[in-house]
């Protein structure tokens, strides 16, 4: 409601014009930060480590490799500056294939094209969303069977907090010698047979954007178990300078380290990481139980041996158009599933294997608010509006 200042004029008191909503709008997947950031943030500001290197780093990058049971991590600006560095890491150059699920985040096919090599997309599995294992067989051992190169790499992209279907993918990867790049972005904290992800690729990427499952507000994470691989990884991505009193380069370097500031705010959202997947998990539930009842409405599927940190619930709905408008007519924010980047004007001269499922997802998809912070109450809100819209 706006409210103005309706006081008479005797008052002369103007109150400014301004919007009071009468509940706050509920986003997808905002920041959840608490007194612990507030604190390590302060301690980074007030020791005047305000640089791309300080303690915070170096520990930060400690706790989240013991965390994810990998043997090394480096602190990047981005989850985008982390698949660029893999693929720069693992040899990727100009004229290269490299396999990308298409149902991804844009990143991940962006990077590829950073290194001048070119993205063949390959379709999703309905188990998982992510790609399908079989494609991934059947691109490489048709390759190998015509003669042709193999691709440098293929990038494994875990979406909406559950791991891909590593088993037969590594399998595949490793018959072939085609390194694997894991996009473990939105996944932090899941599991695929006992295991984290972001521990299943040669190199591993996380982010700490804003909506991801814990944030730096922006931020990035490579993470491997070759000692040498994030030794360059921390050389690379502070320009590449040779030892030397001066500076000496004897290759091309980025400006990609994370800010010590942002590591401290890291690490403690680190600390919180088992209870925001606990709650992102608990919102999942919630709303299986709410919609088991509705008709026309499924969910990414849990799939079996696997424990996905649910870092959005994402619906099917025969045509989620109507229930996303009343949801937004509600101050409530859902977005479409991502689209497919062979639909995506931008790569629409790659290569594409099948698409039929991605393609079904995008139309079909539905991601609901989902974040840590949402109250009882939050949820009660979307599911009532879901059923406003579902129900007529
Ligand atoms: C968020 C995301 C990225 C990019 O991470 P940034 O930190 O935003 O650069 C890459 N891949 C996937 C699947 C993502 O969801």
């Amino acid at each position: 409601m706006l409210t103005t200042g309706q006081g008479t004029v005797a008052h002369r008191r103007v109150t400014p014009l301004r919007y009071v909503p009468a509940v706050a709008r509920l986003f997808l997947s905002p920041p959840d930060v608490g007194p612990r950031d507030r604190e390590l943030l302060l301690d980074a500001f007030d020791s005047n480590w305000i640089a791309p290197l300080g303690p915070h780093v170096d520990a930060f990058e400690r706790e989240f490799a013991d965390f994810v049971g990998v043997g090394h991590a480096a602190a990047l600006s981005s989850g985008t500056a982390a698949l660029h560095l893999a693929l720069v890491l693992l040899g990727v150059e100009a004229g290269d294939d490299v396999l990308v699920p298409s149902l991804t985040f844009g990143a991940t096919a962006n990077a590829v094209a950073y290194v001048g090599a070119r993205p063949v997309f390959l379709d999703s599995e309905w188990a998982t969303w992510n790609v399908d294992p079989a494609m991934v067989e059947e691109e490489l051992a048709t390759r190998a069977r015509d003669g042709r190169a193999q691709p440098a790499a293929v990038i494994v992209v875990d979406l909406y907090g559950q791991c891909a279907s590593y088993e037969p993918i590594l399998a595949s990867c490793a018959e072939y010698g085609v390194p694997v790049i894991e996009d473990a972005a939105e996944a932090l904290g899941a599991t695929y047979r006992g295991r984290p992800a972001g521990s299943f690729g040669a190199l591993n990427v996380f982010s700490f954007n804003g909506n991801k499952i814990i944030t730096t507000s922006g931020g990035g994470m490579l993470a491997g178990d070759d000692t040498a691989l994030i030794e360059r990884t921390r050389h690379l991505s502070t320009q590449a300078r040779d030892p030397a009193p001066h500076y000496e380069h004897s290759e091309i370097g980025f400006n990609y380290r994370m800010s010590n500031l942002l590591a401290a705010l890291g690490r403690a959202q680190l600390e919180g990481l088992p209870a925001k997947v606990a709650r992102r998990r608990a919102i999942n539930a919630a709303y299986r139980a709410a919609f088991a009842e509705l008709p026309g409405i499924g969910f990414l599927p849990n799939a079996p041996g696997g424990e996905p940190t649910n870092w959005l619930t994402v619906v099917t709905l025969d045509d989620p158009t109507p229930v996303r408008e009343h949801l937004e007519a509600l101050d409530i924010e859902a977005r479409p599933a991502w689209k497919p980047m062979h639909l995506q004007p931008v790569f629409a001269d790659c290569e594409m294997r099948g698409g039929a499922v991605a393609e079904e997802i995008f139309r079909r998809g539905l991601c609901l608010p989902s974040g840590s912070s949402m109250t009882d109450a939050d949820i009660a809100r979307v599911v009532h509006g879901v059923h406003e819209a579902l129900r007529g």
